[in-house]
């Protein structure tokens, strides 16, 4: 029976047999027994699946990872350390030392240093482009040896809409997939499996987990992706993986070779596995991810509509308004809201921004956005200070540009607060 959202939100993933705790237990082991030597020896051929080491995975962390997948609709999810290393693994999976790839340059900040700085000292190349370049520029960044697309649904902190379908034809046109960076959006309001993504990745420190309580990541593999079509491109999915006894992934886990890859190679090797507390800590956030999005999108319409309006908001980008130029873009993949980030930009200095939040009350200045808590940020003097003004404007940044996040607390307080704080500006 398929289920909906609201349900798999808060029923998928853990399933207790008979006098198992009813709640996901926190599995603190980094490994575990059995009984032979044989047994263990399946396990690392990968001819029976079970756990033997948490770095591998973790009966914890697997649930919290097939809720994920559930709601995003995919064959397999993987949970990171954190949203930089589920990035990471998604493009190394596939992209090597003499590869190229494109993203979108609208991207978060740390994205973009560890494609455009990161990578490249790997060998590995990566081409941005606007959002907004005809489909003709598009096409020309395409090379032999470029191996994926990437975008943000909702970018941050730009709040631009990716045209998740466009990019994915143009994607398939090349044979190489599209990674969507879902973080924004979550699941509960936009799953890019159902406009031809191919894997999905998301930071889960932000509304997944929702409280601010652990920094987390995913990887969710579509299992669309005929990656044999393609063999030629993927030689790491389609050829003998060397370090895994000349296993071929393509062709020993069919539909999630992908996934299976990252697993038995990526994590193995770098590592970045989070902790099983933190999953649990995860688990419970996704509990409520369905009460809460519709919240966070409903007061963040509401606010944007009073910034809109104010005599000292300079702009507002929030796909939600009808002045906006990716509203066409929201109705069609973000029907259901479109979440609580907002990017505005004051009338007056860079000072005046400062000074408008310094004088906030409740919302909070920090570095973190997409959570319970009402907070704001100024990313040119905080997450994005690395990038120049070029860069910045690059990925869709004004210097004047404030990320307010809007919480689920009442919307009249969260008005008030930036009110009496513009007031005095
Ligand atoms: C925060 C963020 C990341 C990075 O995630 P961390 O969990 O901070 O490592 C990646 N993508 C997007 C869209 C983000 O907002």
């Amino acid at each position: 029976m398929k289920k909906n959202l609201q349900t798999l939100c808060v029923q998928a993933g853990w399933k207790p047999k008979k006098g198992e705790p009813r709640m996901v237990p926190i599995y603190q082991s980094t490994t575990f027994k059995y009984d032979t030597s044989e047994e263990m020896g399946k396990l690392f051929d990968l001819e029976e699946s079970g756990y033997f080491y948490t770095r591998l995975s973790n009966p914890t962390s697997d649930a919290v990872a097939a809720k994920i997948n559930a709601l995003e609709g995919g064959v397999g999810a993987l949970l990171t350390s954190s949203g930089q290393a589920a990035n990471f693994f998604a493009v190394f999976n596939i992209c090597e030392s003499g590869d190229h790839f494109i993203s979108t340059s609208q991207i978060y900040g740390g994205t973009y240093n560890l494609f455009g700085v990161t990578l490249m000292k790997l060998g590995i190349e990566c081409t941005f482009i606007d959002e907004e370049a005809s489909d003709d520029e598009i096409e020309k960044a395409f090379r032999p040896n470029t191996k994926c697309f990437f975008g943000e649904t909702i970018s941050n902190p730009g709040c631009r809409v990716l045209d998740i379908e466009r990019f994915a034809k143009i994607a398939h046109r090349h044979g190489v997939p599209l990674i969507v960076d879902n973080t924004f959006a979550t699941p509960i309001l936009c799953r890019p499996f159902e406009w031809g993504a191919d894997i999905v990745t998301h930071s889960t420190t932000k509304y997944m987990d929702g409280h601010a309580t652990q920094v987390g990541g995913a990887v969710v593999d579509g299992g669309r992706f005929d990656w044999e079509a393609q063999a030629d491109k993927f030689p790491g999915l389609t050829t003998p993986d060397e370090s895994y006894h000349g296993l071929t992934y393509a062709k020993a886990f069919g539909k999630s070779a992908y996934l299976t890859k990252i697993l038995a190679q990526l994590m193995r090797d770098f590592g970045s596995a989070p902790s099983p507390m933190n999953s649990f800590l995860l688990n419970l956030g996704l509990e409520t991810l369905h009460l809460r999005m519709p919240r966070h999108s409903e007061n963040g319409l509401k606010v944007a509509r009073w910034l809109e309006a104010h005599p000292k908001v300079a702009w507002v980008s929030y796909s939600g308004l009808e002045s906006s130029p990716d509203y066409a873009l929201a109705q069609k993949y973000l029907p259901d809201g479109q979440c609580g980030v907002i990017s505005f930009g004051l009338k007056g200095t860079r000072e005046d921004a400062i000074h408008f939040m310094d004088r906030l009350e409740f919302v909070a200045i920090v570095t973190h956005v997409a959570d319970a808590r009402t907070c704001i940020l100024h990313p040119a003097s905080h997450t994005h200070r690395q990038l120049s003004d070029e860069q910045l404007r690059k990925a869709g940044i004004a210097p004047d540009l404030i990320r307010l996040s809007v919480g689920i607390e009442a919307v009249e307080d969260i008005i008030a607060d930036l009110q009496q704080a513009l007031d005095k500006n």
